[in-house]
């Protein structure tokens, strides 16, 4: 199935700027006026957001190195994603209804993460095996997180430091929570 766009919903609007995302958080570009896809991430905890970001994808493949993009597509290859996929029906809404990985319904995750890959004033959407919008589970994201290589993290680490206020590791009783781009 080709991407299709629709208007950005809401759920990939950001809070803090209560609107579209403008600027990556990493290099600054205008969102709205450059012809880059960029990803709108957000972690949730119990309904509600605890981090939010939109960056390009420019800056994300200079952070995500090439060995890990390679074990990650390497992983999710090996996990028939397109099962109970119909094409033909897809929507934005399917990709969020359940984990990408485990397939646990969102309902019952705690914590997890979204991401969807944006376009201008556009949400790409696409079904799996190049997922967008996708949510993967908090147990499915540190299982991914061992994927990352060392230099991944720390370019993460760097770059999240950086750039926030707040470091995206916001509940004292969890463990860190990398983002991961598929
Ligand atoms: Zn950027
Ligand atoms: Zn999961």
């Amino acid at each position: 199935m080709e991407p299709y766009p629709i208007e950005i919903p809401r759920l990939f609007h950001s809070v803090e700027h209560d609107g579209l995302f403008q600027h990556c958080f990493g290099c600054e570009r205008d969102l709205l006026e450059e012809q880059i896809p960029y990803a709108v991430a957000k972690h949730i905890v119990v309904a509600e957001p605890v981090f939010e970001m939109a960056v390009c994808l420019q800056c994300v493949s200079s952070l995500q190195s090439q060995e890990t993009q390679q074990r990650i597509s390497a992983f999710l290859s090996n996990l028939n994603l397109q099962r109970d996929i119909d094409p033909l029906s897809y929507t934005w809404e399917d990709g969020l209804r359940a984990c990408l990985i485990c397939r646990k319904a969102r309902e019952l995750c705690r914590r997890y993460q979204i991401l969807g890959v944006c376009l201008l004033r556009e949400l790409l959407v696409g079904a799996p095996p190049a997922p967008s919008p996708y949510l993967i589970c908090d147990e499915c994201n540190s299982q991914l997180s061992e994927l990352l290589s060392k230099e991944t993290k720390e370019n993460w680490d760097r770059f999240l430091q950086l750039n926030s206020d707040d470091p995206p590791g916001i509940e004292l009783d969890s463990p860190r929570f990398d983002p991961v781009f598929v």
